[in-house]
């Protein structure tokens, strides 16, 4: 769908995949104005094809275009063309659990101007590919490196917005995390480098037994990292299922004596590519330690399986999270 200055968004068409054309001193390949979103299609225990949340995608890309001063795409014309892609490509959507159709939307700026300033044309564009199970052998734990050379995101920055350049600028720590032998990174607040943010392009949840009680835990939305569709889905599962949730600070000090002292029982992450990630090995500059031994924990193998029942209609719907897209 194309947008010109004065005159909006207009009329939207479909492509078969293929490269697009633009000019070299297009806004975003010099200045960044590149946001995107990501969310998938489930096929249906009874055949039809329904996506999760999109409308939480729709409303998330359009707080990310007022950050990097791009225009709004009304939520009415995202769900128009998530579903005239779907329907197009149904054949494409995959039936088993865990697998679906991975819908990327993208913004970006296309005035060929060399000055900075925002565009005044920008393109949105839809794409899917299948994506398979993440984990095709079963859920397996991961080892993360939490990074104190390189921070994501800083107050007043583009850290809440899911903008290109917040992910070129990971690409260094991911590298690094790499050559320690890890998996993923773990982000640190930028003022103190203390506060656990998010980790890889996961927001990151711990679970605790105090007294008694079940209670997940998961950093607070400062500005500075992603408001994660899969993470504010699981705060109120967590709830349903009898667990205590809370929205907190938790220092990497927290982390590992919490761990150490037998109060701190798992570690995962959550997003729309993998679901639930368990944590099992944590490496840092300060020492490395263990969480559940390195194996998944029941809490987070429990909200895997609510989440995926939910996705895939084998559970009931009753927060209206599924939108039929082919009935
Ligand atoms: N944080 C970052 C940096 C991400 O890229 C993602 C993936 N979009 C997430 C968190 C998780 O967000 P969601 O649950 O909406 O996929």
């Amino acid at each position: 769908i194309p947008y010109k200055e004065g005159q909006g968004w207009g009329r939207g068409v479909l492509k078969a995949y293929g490269p697009i054309e633009m000019s070299p001193a297009s806004s975003v390949l010099h200045y960044g104005q590149a946001i995107f979103e990501g969310f998938k299609a489930y096929k249906q225990k009874d055949g039809s094809i329904a996506s999760f949340r999109p409308e939480a995608n729709a409303q998330r890309l359009n707080k990310s275009a007022a950050r990097l001063a791009m225009p709004e795409l009304p939520e009415a014309r995202f769900l128009e063309a998530t579903r005239a892609l779907i329907t197009q490509d149904q054949a494409w959507v995959p039936g088993a659990v865990g697998e679906s159709l991975y819908m990327r939307p993208l913004m970006i700026g296309t005035e060929p101007a060399l000055g900075v300033h925002a565009s005044s044309e920008y393109l949105f564009i839809l794409m899917a590919s299948p994506s398979g199970a993440y984990f095709s052998g079963g859920v397996k734990p991961v080892t993360v490196w939490i990074s104190d050379d390189y921070v994501r995101a800083a107050p007043g920055g583009t850290g809440f917005a899911k903008c290109a350049g917040n992910y070129a600028a990971s690409l260094v720590a991911q590298r690094q995390a790499k050559g320690e032998g890890c998996d993923q990174v773990v982000w640190l607040d930028a003022i103190h480098r203390e506060y656990i943010e998010e980790m890889g392009g996961m927001n990151i949840f711990f679970v605790y037994q105090e007294k008694g009680e079940t209670v997940v835990v998961t950093p607070e939305l400062t500005g500075t990292l992603l408001p994660g569709i899969t993470r504010d889905s699981l705060l109120q599962l967590a709830r349903e299922l009898g667990f205590r949730s809370e929205e907190r600070k938790i220092s990497v000090a927290e982390w590992k004596a919490a761990v150490a002292e037998g109060r701190m029982t798992e570690a995962f992450a959550c997003g729309t590519a993998a679901v639930i990630t368990p944590v099992g090995h944590v490496k840092s500059r300060q020492g490395e330690w263990l969480v559940n031994n390195g194996e998944t924990g029941p809490v987070a193998a429990k909200l895997r399986e609510a989440l995926l029942n939910l996705q895939h209609g084998l559970a009931p719907d009753s927060h209206g999270w599924m939108k039929t897209i082919v009935g």
